[in-house]
């Protein structure tokens, strides 16, 4: 028997006016989900516990069945992993981002930019390198990654530092939370001997001469240890693959003891290589027997706030990811249990993401009988399961295994 769970990231969505009251994924045509809905049965999952924030990060663990209440700990740790760190037991890791602050003669701080402009990889590496060189201590340790996005590793016990996300405070004051920083001793250091370094670099120097922002200082954030998950491998005695374009999936997968596919041209827009993640779930599912296939275009396009680009997202996911893998396992003569679902809402109205449970449509291709007769929506989720409470991640990995609940 082979297993899959195809997500596309942030699908779900609001009724809307110009849609004629309904939702993007009800306006999009999708023969594939829906025949395989009609077929099969509708779940309703909370992938966000209640006191959670509605991150991917948190979302997608309840889809490989974790409970984030047990082993969420911050999205860092999962970043940390996709670049190949070991935490250990003792370190946190947190997310460094460069980015440009601006500190006024009365003594304000402002985030003019959470990314310094979108800085290149190959600068970055070379500020990261400088503060690892000049900053380091037996303490803490920098971790170059891709473009503004790197790590810190903070070894043994710091103290409390309740940082906030860049991008939430673009172009705002960010005094009293810059002063977090400068009220201990041991970040201020760090933080100032950072700004020191980055400064005066010639990189940045050439930055500001060019009109670009520059990486004037770091931002730690998003902090977390080692998540405590049990690899699926061990508790589900199945071997299993992860694909996605996005680093924070593959930290993941990673942590979930999942193969991870890179494959190339998927870059989580809607010009990733459909094609090719579809082929690569084909191909793991050749000599394993479970595949997580994610899509991160739904998302990106209820971001901007596009109806057009989601849209297009949300049949592409359908005719060139749900339909290819089907008809490739059923051209072989597989039997296979699909999940066919999203990580979380990414409304086009909010233009970010919701708590809102998620419809899961589930097929068992050895089914004869008939199905829910339902298309795949939103509003099919709470219409097939009225009475019931939508379920945990665990309990849907569970039911698509065909396991009790761990
Ligand atoms: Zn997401």
């Amino acid at each position: 028997m082979k297993y899959l769970i195809l997500v596309g990231d942030g699908m779900g969505d609001r009724p809307m006016s110009e849609l004629g009251g309904r939702t993007v994924l009800e306006a999009a045509r999708t023969p594939a989900m829906d025949q395989l809905c009609r077929q099969g049965h509708l779940l309703q999952v909370q992938t966000v516990p209640s006191g959670f924030p509605p991150g991917s990060d948190v979302a997608n663990l309840s889809l490989l069945g974790y409970r984030p209440e047990d082993c969420y700990s911050g999205r860092a740790p999962l970043e940390a992993a996709a670049m190949g760190i070991e935490l250990a037991p003792d370190e946190t890791a947190f997310r460094c981002n460069l980015v440009t602050l601006e500190h006024d003669v009365q003594g304000h701080t402002r985030m003019i930019d959470y990314s310094a402009g979108h800085i290149a990889t190959d600068q970055a590496h070379i500020l990261i390198s400088a503060l690892q060189q000049i900053c380091a201590n037996s303490t803490f340790r920098f971790y170059p990654g891709i473009n503004y996005r790197h790590i810190l590793v903070v070894k043994g016990a710091y103290p409390d530092l309740a940082p906030v996300p860049p991008h939430d405070f673009i172009n705002q004051d960010v005094s009293r939370h810059w002063q977090r920083y400068l009220n201990d001793p041991t970040w201020q250091k760090l933080v100032l001997g950072a700004e020191q370094v980055l400064l005066n670099h010639p990189i940045n120097q050439e930055r500001i001469r060019r009109g670009q922002n520059p990486g004037n200082g770091i931002w730690l954030w998003g902090e977390g240890r080692l998540p405590r998950m049990t690899p699926i491998p061990e508790q589900y005695n199945l071997q299993g693959s992860l694909i996605s374009a996005v680093d924070l999936l593959k930290g993941l997968g990673i942590c979930a003891g999942l193969k991870i596919i890179n494959v190339p041209g998927a870059t989580g827009w809607i010009d990733t290589n459909y094609e090719g993640k579809a082929e690569a779930a084909l191909h793991c599912l050749t000599d394993q027997d479970y595949v997580f296939v994610h899509v991160e275009a739904p998302d990106e396009a209820g971001h901007q706030g596009s109806r057009t680009a989601k849209l297009q997202a949300i049949e592409d996911f359908d005719r060139r990811i749900v339909a290819p893998i089907i008809a490739g396992l059923r051209e072989r003569r597989e039997e296979f249990r699909v999940i066919v679902t999203m990580d979380h809402f990414t409304p086009l109205e909010l233009r970010t993401h919701t708590s809102d449970p998620v419809p899961a449509l589930l097929y068992d291709s050895r089914e004869m009988v008939p199905g829910c007769g339902l298309s795949f929506s939103e509003k099919n989720g709470k219409v097939a399961n009225p009475e019931q409470q939508p379920i945990s991640g665990a309990e849907m990995l569970a039911t698509l295994l065909e396991r009790r609940s761990q």
